[in-house]
């Protein structure tokens, strides 16, 4: 199989080089890749600003239609920008649940009204979303959600707590999964809303992490407010809309997860012969299989994503998700063993971190979030090897019940 570009991809590829020369020029530049995970919390404002000159010369957005002020892209030129756009070290994005989640869940869901109201600030980079799923009894098994929202006269009032939302601290917007009828279980009862951040029902508690940053929070709802019209899809039937919003999370970020991979890969090779562990015959081995992995990874990324359009099948995109997560933490481990007794010291206080222990710390959570390992291979083993479904736990431990197949479609959360 030919993984080069196509004539017409290696223009668009040149397009994509040639504007981000000219544009990630003066404070952008100096800023480089910074933020991303484990780093979220570093150059909020400059990656706001960044985000509104992407959003202002249309590189936001690509795969949506041009009716909606996209480009319609095919997936081969959305890859193509993710690649460019980490190998030119751009500023991490700050509105990827708007653009990635949302956007394309109300292109395909919502209201006219509400494509007109949110989907051009979301483009724009003028209003930043994050989402509202999990709960503390509702990860993988997200039909097990209990905020509530109840109509009263024009307004929903939504109650009820949400955990792990990521970048909530500078949202504006929340979708949020809520019980709208009463005693309904499961997946049965469901809303999917469109809920304000900035209101006296809504506290945030950020969540300090093991990298010492806070990048996702609590969200408490407390009588939040918002208006009648601000459900996508019909009312009770927010299970459909939640699941279709996992569905978009697309494979094209993969090949930009790959080129900045490959640079940690390097930084870890360049300690290694540094501190003198590369001549060690077992780091070699190790980084010589890190290394090739990683090709693997690539060129079965470029295979799979050729002359596909749309999301990718649940069963791939369940392989993709486990391959490279399970990859990016070993990464992490092989880091800290190169760097021996040094890794368990902090370069300042209070808890400074150097890239590759941040590495090491946050690549954890790469095997959680996104539908975490186990359930990818419950994925993979029911869907592609047709093993017997995972046994059901009887109804009378409800916390239980399911449990994964629920997670089973749920796969788009950051
Ligand atoms: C960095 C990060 C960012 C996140 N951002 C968001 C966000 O923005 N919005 C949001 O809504 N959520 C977010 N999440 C939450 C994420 O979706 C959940 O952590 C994930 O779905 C797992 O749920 P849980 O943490 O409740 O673990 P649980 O579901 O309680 O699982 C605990 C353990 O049991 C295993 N397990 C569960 N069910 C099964 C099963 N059926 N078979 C085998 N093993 C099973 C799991 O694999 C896991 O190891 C984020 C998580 C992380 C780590």
């Amino acid at each position: 199989m030919d993984l080069r570009d196509s004539p017409d991809d290696a223009a668009f590829r040149e397009e994509v080089r040639s504007w981000i020369a000219d544009n990630l020029v003066g404070e952008f530049a100096a800023a480089g890749d910074v933020g991303g995970p484990g780093r979220e919390h570093v150059g909020f404002d400059i990656r706001l600003a960044w985000e509104q000159v992407l959003g202002d010369a249309g590189w936001t957005c690509l795969d949506w239609p041009a009716e909606w002020g996209g480009r319609g892209a095919t997936m081969a030129q959305q890859v193509i920008w993710n690649e460019e756009y980490v190998r030119s070290s751009c500023p991490a994005r700050v509105g990827v649940f708007g653009e990635g989640l949302l956007g394309p869940t109300l292109i395909a869901y919502g209201t006219e009204e509400q494509k007109k109201r949110f989907l051009e600030p979301i483009r724009l980079g003028r209003e930043l979303w994050c989402q509202g799923y999990s709960e503390p009894d509702a990860g993988s098994d997200l039909a097990n959600v209990r905020t509530q929202a109840v109509l009263d006269g024009e307004e929903w009032v939504v109650t009820g707590q949400k955990v792990w939302t990521s970048l909530a601290q500078w949202a504006d917007w929340c979708f949020v999964v809520a019980r709208t009828e009463r005693d309904s279980e499961r997946h049965k009862g469901l809303s999917y809303l469109l809920v304000p951040m900035d209101q006296p029902g809504v506290q945030l508690r950020p969540i300090t992490q093991i990298t010492g940053t806070s990048e996702f929070n609590e969200v408490f709802f407390d009588g939040a407010r918002t208006q009648k019209d601000m459900v996508v899809g019909e009312p009770g039937d927010g299970w459909r809309v939640a699941l279709a919003t996992l569905a978009f999370e697309r494979g094209v970020a993969l090949l930009g997860h790959q080129v900045h991979f490959a640079r940690e890969l390097d930084v870890v090779i360049d300690s290694a012969r540094e501190n003198g562990s590369a001549a060690d015959p077992v780091f070699r081995q190790r980084l010589a299989r890190a290394w090739a992995t990683l090709s693997i990874m690539r060129m079965n990324i470029l295979r799979s994503l050729r002359g596909l359009e749309g999301p990718i099948a649940t069963p791939e995109a369940s392989i993709a998700k486990l391959f490279w997560s399970t990859w990016h933490r070993d990464l992490g481990e092989l880091a800290m063993d190169v760097l021996g007794v040094g890794a368990t010291v902090a370069p300042g206080l209070p808890y400074e971190l150097s890239d590759l222990q941040s590495l090491f710390l946050f690549s954890r959570a790469d095997t959680i979030y996104g539908g975490s390992n186990e359930i990818q291979r419950n994925i993979v083993s029911e869907r592609i090897l047709g093993l017997p479904p995972e046994p059901k736990i009887p109804a009378s431990k409800p916390d239980r019940t399911e449990t994964g197949r629920t997670e089973t479609d749920r796969k788009g959360e950051k």
